[in-house]
């Protein structure tokens, strides 16, 4: 079975085309700039090189009509024709309370998802953009729609409601959603796999550590807490995000003539490891400066790490214990600093680190020692082919 995974964003759109016999790669690429001056898509069959499509795209579906052009092609396509695409696996962002596990989409999907776009109304709309678009283009081929909400539903009233007046999770449904959840479950399953463990039989702390970055504390394979709540603001400093913050903060500023705009630009783009060190959002820079003594970029790094570790600990509380940890995303899979600064930290948990191991990157793998007392991993995250394979599943079923 064939099936293509698409992420749409308001002017991007990302997709990788997989053939779920062995669950390998077929081609991947992205869309960029749509709507604007300067469209272009990158396509890349797996192995080969890359192609770039520099022309003017309104839309998503002429976006979309350019990549299936390209997955055809004598030259650079890797299916003779689109009637190989079985299946078609959409990214959805927020499923609020209504999706709680991935769903074929139909046109009752698609209304329940337009009632969840006032959660998440830089994203939603766009999926949907994605989803109609795919509709016209590859009319009867079944889709689904795996949410990044869903796989954190499993949490009780107590970890997901917040102090405010209950009123407004009536009326609003605010309440802590959590994000990355496509990738937490990803790599718990395969936590639980490199352990020899049924994820029944496992608490794990998954830590996803990318420009967004959350931690989810999993038991048993249900998510009891995660990091990111409302919107994928809060939590963990990130990038560019600040993370949980004194809420205060925001109406002293605005009372101080900052404007709604400038605070969310200001928590959302000029934040995190970026607004503590004036240096960089990327954690390769903020090292590099770090090793050559810029002070506020160590500031940056040991306020990230912190966070972290402030977080572990909190999560091993909530699940009583914990059996293994697991590193995952852009700096999770690629920083050995960081998951050696960390790890330090939460010696407490009877873990030691094979420094011969955690200076690999980039490999699925046990980074303790076999006497550590917690297991602690590092699992490139695969959201794409875990869209895949739900998308496999619920067509199949
Ligand atoms: P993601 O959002 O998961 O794609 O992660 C992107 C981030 O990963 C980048 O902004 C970097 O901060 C970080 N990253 C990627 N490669 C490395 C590396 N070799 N060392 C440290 N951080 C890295």
């Amino acid at each position: 079975m064939k099936v293509l995974v698409i992420n749409a964003g308001s002017s991007s759109l990302k997709y990788q085309m997989l053939d779920m016999e062995t669950e390998t790669l077929m081609a991947k690429g992205l869309a960029e700039r749509i709507g604007i001056e300067g469209s272009v898509v990158t396509h890349q069959p797996a192995g080969g090189k890359k192609v770039t499509f520099t022309r003017p795209m309104d839309t998503h579906k002429e976006a979309l009509d350019i990549i299936m052009k390209a997955l055809v092609d004598p030259n650079h396509g890797v299916i003779k024709s689109l009637d190989e695409i079985d299946a078609v696996g959409h990214r959805t962002v927020h499923g609020a309370e209504t999706f709680a596990s991935s769903v074929v989409i139909n046109e009752e999907v698609i209304e329940k998802m337009e009632e969840c776009s006032v959660l998440a109304p830089l994203h939603n709309p766009a999926n949907l953009i994605g989803i109609r678009a795919c509709q016209e283009l590859l009319p009867g081929v079944p889709m689904v729609g795996v949410f990044d909400t869903a796989f954190h539903q499993s949490m009780k009233p107590e970890a997901y409601i917040y102090a405010l007046p209950y009123e407004l999770y009536e009326k609003y449904r605010i309440r802590k959603y959590g994000f990355h959840g496509t990738s937490h479950r990803f790599v718990s399953l395969q936590a639980a796999k490199l352990m020899g463990k049924k994820p029944e039989d496992v608490k794990l702390i998954s830590c996803h550590l990318g420009n967004g970055a959350s931690i989810a504390a999993i038991n048993g394979g249900k998510v009891v807490d995660t990091s990111m709540g409302l919107t994928p603001l809060a939590g963990l400093v990130m990038g560019t995000r600040c993370g949980d913050i004194d809420p205060e903060i925001m109406i002293f500023l605005r009372q101080n003539g900052y404007t709604t705009e400038e605070l969310d630009r200001m928590m959302n783009k000029e934040s995190g490891v970026l607004g503590i060190s004036g240096v960089s959002s990327d954690f390769r820079d903020l090292e590099a400066s770090a090793a050559e003594g810029n002070k506020r970029a160590q500031l940056a790094l040991d306020v990230f790490n912190y966070h972290v570790v402030t977080t572990i600990g909190a999560y091993v509380a909530a699940l009583n214990g914990v059996d293994g940890i697991i590193f995952t995303a852009g700096v999770g899979e690629n920083s050995a600093t960081t998951r050696q600064a960390i790890c330090e930290k939460i010696s407490y948990l009877g873990i030691t680190i094979d420094p011969d191991k955690n200076a690999q990157r980039g490999e699925e793998m046990i980074i303790s020692t076999p006497d550590s007392k917690t297991t602690v991993m590092v699992i490139p995250t695969n959201e794409e082919l875990m869209i895949a394979r739900d998308t496999v599943e619920l067509v199949n079923a």
